[in-house]
């Protein structure tokens, strides 16, 4: 019902051109690149109807005005950053639904690399558009928000099914993989994991979609509440976010 095609734009960052089949619609998740992505939709005989931002940053939205112009496209993205995004027709709120023909994705509050940051999640389809919030072995910069606020919207992500593909914006995968490797050392399915990436990543292969099960047991970003991870950072006793503020500090600093 869903179709997906993944765009490699800019230096590192993914566009996602969908589409329903049933109805024909078809959605720019996120907007790096205007001319990649109209170049993408005349490959594919589509048209871009709908653009769905997760967050104001330039590199999601910097191509809005280009796509909305040539196809008359309407633009949906999160209410808190619609002044930053400028000529918003849909304000959505986590919890809020959004339709793509005969499809419908809910929006998670995923806030903390920006404030009002937000995913898109295909619950019938067992597809999450994380945008800057989780990506393949991390997650995005702290920016805007608090670690507690940051650290809540990775648990409903983590909350997902397992079998739930991850669609994020950036191939940061190899580089989170070797930060991960340095907190998480004696993680058996993440040196798999890190070894897989490294392979992928010579022979010039996407690590995106991901699946969101194998992110849970190897993701340092998803894993405050491992005892192994809280007795290296001497953390036994404290907070879920304040572990994650730790596990990010590190990455920052890394
Ligand atoms: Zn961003
Ligand atoms: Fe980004």
């Amino acid at each position: 019902m869903l179709e997906i095609r993944q765009i490699a734009c800019l230096q590192d960052n993914y566009g996602f051109l969908i589409r329903c089949s049933e109805t024909g619609e078809v959605a720019s998740i996120d907007t790096p690149d205007a001319n990649a992505l109209i170049a993408e939709a005349g490959r594919a005989g589509w048209s871009i109807g709908h653009i769905w931002n997760t967050h104001h940053h330039w590199d999601h939205t910097g191509g809005n005005s280009d796509i909305a112009q040539h196809y008359g496209a309407e633009i949906t993205a999160p209410a808190a950053e619609a002044d930053k995004i400028g000529a918003v027709q849909h304000k959505v709120k986590p919890a809020d639904r959004v339709t793509l023909g005969a499809l419908t994705a809910e929006v998670i509050d995923t806030g903390g690399h920006t404030l009002g940051h937000i995913a898109y999640w295909f619950e019938s389809e067992a597809v999450l558009f994380s945008g800057d919030a989780l990506f393949a072995l991390g997650c995005g910069r702290l920016f805007e928000g608090t670690p507690g606020q940051a650290q809540a919207g990775l648990a409903r992500l983590r909350s997902l099914p397992d079998e739930t593909l991850v669609y994020c914006a950036h191939e940061y995968t190899a580089a989170n993989a070797r930060f991960a490797l340095d907190i998480d050392p004696d993680n058996a399915a993440l040196k798999t994991y890190a070894a897989e990436v490294e392979t992928a990543r010579k022979a010039g292969q996407a690590t995106v979609p991901f699946a969101l099960g194998r992110e849970k047991h190897t993701n340092p970003f998803l894993r405050w509440d491992d005892a192994a991870l809280r007795q290296r950072l001497g953390l036994e006793g404290a907070s879920d976010a304040h572990v994650y503020a730790a596990v990010r500090k590190a990455k920052d600093n890394f």
